[in-house]
């Protein structure tokens, strides 16, 4: 048996690009799983028709991810790489997403032009009003002032503050800036007048429909790595329990509890927190603090398999307001055909929590009665059209970015790169908003650093 030189912890997308760029160079490695997939938050889930529990009528097999996934074409040798993988199996997918608030669809990213059409006059004059006095250069110590400086109290509070709260659950007054992204670009004064003057533009510039998706799920990137590396180098059901460490360098890893081996070089993905936990000895208690301050959001899918051919034409629909306990629906089919069968659809409810929280912790069939009742008042459905419904846990889905978090992240980072074989990749090991192409990025350069050190 070759001898493996370099140990990866967590099967995630993380850990399966620096496997698949450690086999490209010729790197010999074992990837430990703890789970019975690998894929990590980055799945597709097959609900075979068969497995239905109400079979109203013979059906195909429905497909959904871990969270409403889409590839983003962000780095054009990433974008090549995943193309060369799936082959012609990378679609190019157009489908809009929407706001669902206070009873009314709006587009989104929010467009000036949709807003002068379904806001009152007396909202708009505020939004204009706003626009002509906000500061955009004002500094914003947090997300909240932030999102008011940039947008006016009356957008931020309508579409942005109550959403955020939802789904990070801090006030946004307690969020660092660092979650901010571009989404309502293009909502500047000069294009909010000009639409409410010259009324809607003829080609609305579709900001975020537009995007690449795998025929059978966000999955099959994780898949086709899998394929790749080969099922001998990924060991699935290892939970890594302990890092033993000598030295400055991770001696031993304990597997399951009880297996323990020499380590090689190590290249970790797993959470932060889970990881400080894991060494031993144990590191100095004011970092086992600093780690014990930052929460991770985990998420939890409702998913309602229909009978019903659909139940809108939304890559994404997302729901601000507090009365409905579920941030954002996405419908896999109008990303691919294929993820569910002819006539039929698949709906796929995201409700964020911690682990502590009511939800994360329910009943399936009492949280299915609260999702059911929520979703009626959104768009009416009968229960015969129901022919499935499941639930699905997705730990660490997203860091929890508090004002401040940068310096207690860069202390537990540097803590870890003082072993000298020890690499950090990953979005909850590095605690940031890592998205696929970012991680194929990330595993490419850590592999190259191990290869020519
Ligand atoms: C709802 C949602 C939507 C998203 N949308 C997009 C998107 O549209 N586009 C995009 O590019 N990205 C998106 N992402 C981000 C993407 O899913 C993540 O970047 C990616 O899953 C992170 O990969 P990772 O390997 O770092 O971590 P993870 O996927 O969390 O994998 C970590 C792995 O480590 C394993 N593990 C944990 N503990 C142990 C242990 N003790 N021993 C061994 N193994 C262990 C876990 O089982 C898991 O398999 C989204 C994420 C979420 C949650």
């Amino acid at each position: 048996m070759e001898t493996t030189n370099l140990h990866i912890l967590g099967g995630g997308p993380a850990g399966l690009t620096a496997g698949y760029y450690a086999k490209k160079h010729g790197v010999n490695f074992t990837i430990f799983e703890a789970g019975k997939h690998a894929g990590g938050n980055c799945r597709t889930l097959k609900i075979k028709g068969t497995d239905c529990k109400f079979r109203v009528l013979p059906s195909g097999d429905f497909r959904f991810d871990t969270g409403a996934h889409r590839f983003h074409d962000k780095d054009p040798e990433v974008t090549k790489e995943v193309r060369t993988l799936l082959g012609n199996n990378l679609l190019r997918v157009e489908a809009p997403s929407e706001i669902f608030f206070k009873g009314k669809f709006y587009r989104f990213p929010l467009l000036p032009s949709d807003l002068t059409q379904k806001l009152e006059t007396k909202t708009l004059l505020k939004i204009a009003w706003e626009q002509l006095h906000n500061n955009r250069e004002k500094y914003a110590e947090n997300f909240g002032e932030f999102a008011i400086n940039q947008y006016g109290k009356t957008l931020a509070e309508r579409f942005l503050l109550n959403y955020s709260e939802k789904l990070w659950g801090q006030p946004p007054y307690n969020l660092s800036t660092a979650i901010a992204g571009n989404r309502l670009k293009g909502l500047d004064l000069g294009s909010f007048l000009r639409s409410a003057v010259l009324g809607p533009p003829r080609n609305p510039n579709h900001l975020d429909g537009s995007f690449y998706y795998p025929k059978y799920g966000i999955g099959m990137i994780s898949d086709k790595l899998c394929e790749f590396i080969g099922k001998g180098h990924i060991q699935l059901q290892h939970r890594i329990s302990r890092l033993i460490h000598k030295d400055g360098k991770i001696e031993r890893i304990v597997l399951n509890d009880d297996i323990e081996i020499q380590a090689a070089t190590v290249i970790n993905t797993l959470p932060l927190t889970l990881s400080i936990r894991m060494l031993e000895p144990p590191p100095p208690s004011e970092l086992r603090a600093v780690a014990d301050g930052i929460k991770y959001r985990h998420l939890v899918l409702c998913v309602f398999c229909l009978n019903r051919d659909a139940l809108s034409p939304n890559a994404s629909l997302y729901f601000p307001d507090e009365e409905f306990p579920f941030t954002r629906l996405y419908e896999p089919k109008n990303r691919s055909i294929e993820m569910a069968p002819k006539g039929q659809t698949v709906i796929v409810l995201e409700l964020p929590c911690y682990s502590d929280d009511a939800v994360w912790n329910m009943p399936e069939a009492a949280l299915q009665t609260e999702v059911w009742e929520a979703l009626q008042r959104v768009k009416p459905l009968l229960r015969e059209e129901v022919i499935h419904y499941q639930t699905y846990k997705l730990p660490f889905a997203y860091p929890v970015l508090e004002v401040g978090f940068e310096e207690r992240i860069t202390r537990l980072v540097q803590y870890f790169e003082t072993f000298e074989n020890l690499y950090l990749t990953g979005r909850s090991s590095l605690f940031r908003y890592l998205h696929l192409h970012d991680l194929f990025k990330a595993g490419k350069e850590v592999i190259a650093k191990i290869a020519n050190a």
